[in-house]
């Protein structure tokens, strides 16, 4: 049942993949047949073991977290949205150095999901013979970003977006220079990408200032003045 279990949400064009509706499908099929199971008028006779309801509970409760913050996720970006529109749509057709258009792929996620410390994480490789072509778990012309869903989310996107900004059309010099300047070395990991010559890291700074100077207006036109963005699963 994993396959089943893919977070796509496709930024801007939002596109959603079919995953989430055969996750709630699973998800109605196997309470189910919990019910039923758990029922004395069991129609179907079959009893499953303590074993195998143990793990079907399991199974209902990862799929429950799944469509929780897949949902999280889709609020989340429309948030963005409003609240830093240029942003979005500088991301929504960023093209890489052929001119191709690039799909960025977002997931928010439980913060402990990430590896201690880490706030946001940004996937992008080189693949096939075009060395200036990303790709990531989605496919060819993708980039993925995986954010924590904390209290600094949506500034963390806007910061990822950033070095995606400069990264995507100057994949392959940037690879070069990452090689140069941060592999062989030990840094600090939140130093990696944010030396001072380092345009990718200057732009992301700078994206997360320009998110912030539209938060600001974004809070100071709301008349209530109080919206906070949402930063948790219930
Ligand atoms: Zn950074």
């Amino acid at each position: 049942m994993t396959g089943l279990i893919i977070l796509i949400i496709r930024l801007l064009k939002i596109l959603y993949t079919s995953s989430i509706n055969d996750t709630r499908l699973a998800l109605n099929d196997f309470k189910e047949v919990l019910a039923e199971s758990r029922s004395r008028n069991n129609k179907t006779g079959e009893k499953l073991t303590n074993n195998q309801k143990r793990k079907l509970k399991s199974e209902i409760d990862s799929l429950e977290c799944f469509i929780r913050y897949y949902e999280l996720s889709e609020k989340l970006l429309a948030q963005f949205r409003v609240i830093s529109p240029e942003l979005y749509n500088e991301i929504d057709s960023i093209k890489d150095k052929n001119g191709i258009s690039t799909d960025v792929y977002i997931k928010f996620v439980s913060t402990e999901l990430l590896s201690l410390g880490q706030n946001a994480l940004t996937i992008m490789c080189q693949k096939g013979h075009s060395k200036s072509s990303c790709f990531s778990e989605y496919g060819k012309h993708t980039v993925s970003v995986i954010v924590a869903a904390g209290i600094k989310a949506l500034w963390l996107l806007a910061h990822e977006f950033g070095h995606i900004m400069y990264q995507v059309p100057h994949l392959a010099e940037y690879n070069e220079y990452y090689i140069r300047s941060y592999m062989q070395k030990s840094f600090r990991s939140n130093f990696i990408g944010h030396n001072d010559k380092d345009m990718s890291g200057e732009i992301a700074i700078n994206f997360g200032r320009r998110y912030f100077q539209d938060y600001k207006k974004y809070r100071k036109s709301i008349k209530d003045g109080n919206k906070a963005p949402i930063a948790s699963a219930k």
